[in-house]
């Protein structure tokens, strides 16, 4: 099974991405992460990425769509991906459309998560991870339960990421509004694009997700309430 979860950031992309690879045992992809990896080993990606990732801009089709073509070939990915910011434009769409193609792959679920975009700033801006095993939490909305500990592991280090500062978080909604809101009409178009309503609580989302998989809702969700 081969999916999409598309959504502004801050919309729970990565978190219901991560819910679904540990359910239904398929690969969560997030170029986002696979980007940041690069910055973080010094690659010439990496450094080509950063400023621009710091912007709130987005990093070049070409080198997304290569990084994305050899990901996709690896043995996690074999009962199937989960793509978590990819594609991001309307050519990275058409790239990964020939790639699946090619592959003899097939596209099964394109997902909006709906948000509204006034949420979002306070949803992001809050968000951080324990540097050790990854869990996320949000300073209003997912507290640790003592303070400046993981209730996974009990770590006290945590992360924020650089670009989650709300004057970086404007430039990629701007981003996502210009030039990946295109992707709506492009999968509608393919008769792919199912909606959630990503205002719901975290386990109601996923409920919905697990309906959507399992076959049982129309292609566009009647019950998303219109924003
Ligand atoms: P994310 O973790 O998905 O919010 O991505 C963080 C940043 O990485 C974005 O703001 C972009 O700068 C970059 N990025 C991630 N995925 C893509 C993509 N598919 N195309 C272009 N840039 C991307």
């Amino acid at each position: 099974m081969n999916l999409i979860l598309l959504g502004p950031p801050g919309a729970g992309k990565g978190t219901q991405a991560k819910r679904l690879e540990d359910r239904y045992g398929i690969a969560q992809i997030s170029t986002g992460d696979m980007l940041r990896a690069e910055v973080k080993s010094g690659s010439d990606i990496g450094r080509e990425a950063k400023a621009i990732m710091e912007s709130g801009g987005l990093v070049p089709d070409a080198i997304i769509t290569a990084m994305l073509a050899m990901r996709v070939t690896k043995p996690d990915c074999a009962k199937g991906f989960i793509l978590d910011g990819f594609p991001r434009t309307v050519p990275q769409a058409e790239a990964l459309d020939v790639m699946l193609r090619e592959r003899g792959l097939r596209l099964d679920h394109v997902i909006e998560l709906k948000v509204d975009d006034a949420a979002l700033v306070e949803r992001i801006a809050g968000r951080f991870t324990c540097a050790k095993c990854g869990t996320g939490y949000h300073d209003r909305f997912k507290p640790t339960s003592q303070a400046g500990t993981c209730d996974v592991c009990g770590s006290t280090e945590f992360i924020r990421r650089a670009d989650d500062k709300a004057e970086t978080v404007s430039a990629r909604l701007d981003a996502y509004n210009r030039q990946t809101a295109p992707l709506l009409p492009y999968y509608a178009g393919q008769g792919k694009l199912q909606q959630v309503d990503g205002m719901a609580d975290m386990d109601a989302v996923s409920a919905a997700l697990q309906r959507i998989l399992a076959g049982a809702d129309s292609r566009v969700d009647a019950t998303v309430p219109d924003r």
